[in-house]
């Protein structure tokens, strides 16, 4: 025990560390939760213990703990509270004087005389050893009936009162095996650590087993999972891979950090709300060019500062891309990933490519710095698969278009300012930029994802655009959309297998920790096999999307349309149904959590419920097998023969 508890408060803890069954110390350490109540108090807590320090003890450093605003703030002035006694009261106007003396050497302006607040408990009858203790843990106990403290992972929780609010009910924490007792095993086979972090559970620590260090370590920051096959081999200790540099290296940390600190906390939130991702996010999003560089390399780089300066615009490449859809699809929240302006990235390239100069100049800057949204209406309930069946239609009066017509599961149309729509014309196809207006309706439609993705049925009543804003030519409005189609699938590609790896890495974290008749889910060679077929499944797809990302770096526009459309689209194929299989498998290994929305099986459920939307978005599955097959008779030599 620290010497600074008073006798009764130490015996008092000495009983609790019996109740415990450890005869193992148990240290009192100060709870920071941000923004709480708790933190305030730790606050100021450190800050008068810094004036106690400067005051009693000869290290003038402490005095560089405080502000001047400090030693003149009343309310840090060694407070007498109503339960002090006549000795700590004059152990606080003794205090009280020496510090000022002490400032005032010190060259601080500090004020004498003490201020009345009672918000701290001033403890210890021995000057030298003064400390600030939290009222709260004064006077508690753990010798009475309903008195619930455990120990996980080294940290001590008081869950007395928590207890009936437990979701598993308060029974299973007065069992045997986890009342007074360590409960690490028990507490990771029914939770994820992220729980242990939340503030309403972090609070109920109150100490830890002095001389043992927390085992179980949260990734936080850029940190690298170190779990097997959890990161792609050029993030592995160990494993170098021909297509990364050391710009990509720099690029994935930066890209996690800000994905791990402004995206997914975001992300974790708006996917159970389905509330539209926060525009913190988007500004972030804009000022850092990650909405640019969704886009991939190109001109609309020029000029914007990457990543705060990590990469240049000349340098950067499809892999640098790669890494963002990597690294923000390992937030597991597929609603949200098509809410983070899934619609931008396949409905801002036709005004970049296609847009004339006077209107793609003025909208393309609105749109990749967040401050509006636009999405791509190709999709209605006449035309899916079968493009050339779209109804929407534009008919020219003088100067401008007038727009007629529906299209169905506009992702991010719920709140698009702009709609980058395929018409039918008197002349054939035309793509045309179409900006929200009183003509423009747009009504969310209810998928099985969540509605943070905006996905909505659009309607066009007579909507009137000027010509202008025709994009690409009129009657080629086929090759303006076409042309869009291997980006997105790629994209759609890089984030379904990043977060099947996502998948697999809970897998293998899970078959570790439970337990199951007497022994780990890992120890079944069943589950090994599906394990096996699951890693099998990313890994062969990593690379081959590497050898097509590898490609798209070294082909111009027009030759990656020419020689990768069909690779491309077989690729997608290939990985949104081996995603399904994984999905599968994944939701067996973790039993009724895989299919329950929160817990442990958080992940498994959403990529369960959602991996289907990456067999359908920019071409069904089936269409896509089709196409890469016909794209390769189309090329096949006239003189070969068997
Ligand atoms: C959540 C969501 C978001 C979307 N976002 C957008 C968006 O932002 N913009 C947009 O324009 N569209 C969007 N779409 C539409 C999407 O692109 C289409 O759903 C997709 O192209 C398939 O069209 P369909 O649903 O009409 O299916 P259909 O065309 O009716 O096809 C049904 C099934 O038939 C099979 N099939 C069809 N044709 C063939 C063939 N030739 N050979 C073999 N099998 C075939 C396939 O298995 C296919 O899945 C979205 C859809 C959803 C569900």
């Amino acid at each position: 025990m620290d010497s600074w508890w008073n006798p009764a408060v130490e015996y008092q803890a000495m009983d609790r560390i019996h109740r415990l069954g450890q005869h193992r110390p148990v240290e009192a350490i100060k709870l920071v939760i941000e923004d709480s109540i708790e933190s305030r108090i730790v606050q100021l807590q450190e800050k008068k213990s810094a004036m106690v320090d400067a005051t009693l003890s000869t290290d003038d450093s402490a005095m560089g703990r405080l502000t001047p605003d400090d030693t003149l703030n009343s309310r840090l002035r060694f407070p007498c509270s109503a339960v002090t006694t006549y000795r700590t009261r004059r152990v606080d106007a003794f205090l009280s004087f020496a510090f000022t003396e002490r400032a005032r050497k010190l060259k601080c302006r500090a004020e004498a005389g003490s201020g009345p607040s009672n918000s701290f408990l001033l403890i210890g009858s021995r000057v030298p050893h003064l400390k600030y203790a939290p009222p709260a843990l004064l006077g508690s106990s753990h010798n009475k009936e309903g008195d619930l403290w455990i120990i996980v992972d080294s940290k001590v929780y008081d869950l007395s009162r928590f207890a009936n609010l437990h979701p598993g009910g308060p029974n299973v924490l007065y069992v045997d095996s986890v009342a007074g007792k360590d409960a690490t095993n028990a507490f990771f086979a029914l939770h994820r650590q992220e729980v242990l972090h939340r503030p309403q559970y972090a609070r109920l620590q109150i100490g830890h087993i002095r001389g043992e260090a927390a085992v179980v370590k949260p990734l936080t920051g850029d940190d690298l999972s170190t779990v097997p096959y959890a990161e792609p081999a050029f993030l592995s200790e160990g494993y170098s891979s021909p297509y990364y540099t050391d710009s990509h290296r720099r690029f994935q940390k930066a890209v996690r950090r800000f994905v791990v600190e402004y995206v997914f906390p975001d992300a974790l939130e708006c996917e159970e709300s389905g509330k539209r991702i926060s525009q913190e996010v988007v500004d972030k999003m804009g000022e850092l060019g990650i909405i640019a560089m969704r886009l991939g390399p190109g001109k609309h780089l020029k000029g914007l500062t990457l990543m705060g300066g990590i990469v240049t615009p000349e340098e950067f490449d499809y892999f640098h891309e790669l890494i963002i859809h990597f690294e923000l699809a390992r937030t597991g929240t597929r609603g949200y990933m098509d809410g983070l302006l899934a619609g931008g990235v396949i409905g801002i390239p036709p005004v970049l490519n296609f847009g004339r100069p006077e209107v793609r100049d003025r909208v393309v800057p609105e749109l990749l710095s967040g401050k509006k949204f636009i999405s791509l209406a190709i999709s209605e309930a006449f035309a899916g698969s079968d493009v050339s069946g779209l109804q929407t239609e534009a008919k020219k009066e003088g100067d401008e278009w007038v727009i007629t017509g529906t299209k169905k599961w506009i992702t991010n149309g719920h709140f698009s300012d702009y709609f980058t729509v395929a018409c039918r014309a008197d002349t054939g196809y035309v793509a045309i930029l179409v900006p929200r207006s009183d003509a423009v309706s747009t009504k969310p439609i209810k998928t099985a994802y969540s509605p943070t993705a905006g996905t909505a049925f659009v309607t066009f009543n007579k909507a009137r655009v000027p010509v202008a804003n025709t994009l690409g030519k009129e009657g080629q409005g086929m090759h303006v959309i076409l042309s869009n189609f291997n980006h997105e699938r790629w994209m759609i590609a890089c984030t379904s297998l990043r977060t099947q790896r996502l998948v697999v890495e809970e897998s293998l974290l899970w078959v570790n920790q439970r337990q199951i008749f007497g022994k780990t889910l890992g120890a079944q060679a069943v589950v090994r096999a599906k394990l096996a077929v699951m890693i099998e499944r990313v890994e062969s797809a990593q690379s081959w999307l590497e050898h097509i990302t590898h490609q798209m770096n070294n082909m111009s526009y027009a030759e990656q349309s020419d020689k990768l459309a069909g690779p491309i689209a077989l690729l997608k194929q290939y990985i949104t149904r081996t995603g399904r299989e994984t999905a599968e498998d994944a939701t067996q290994i973790f039993g009724g959590r895989g299919i329950t929305k929160t817990g442990m099986g958080r992940v498994i459920e959403n990529y369960h419920r959602t991996s289907p939307y990456d067999a359908i978005l920019g071409g069904a599955e089936d269409v896509l097998g089709d196409l890469g097959v016909r794209q390769a008779l189309k090329k096949m030599p006239k003189t070969a023969r068997l």
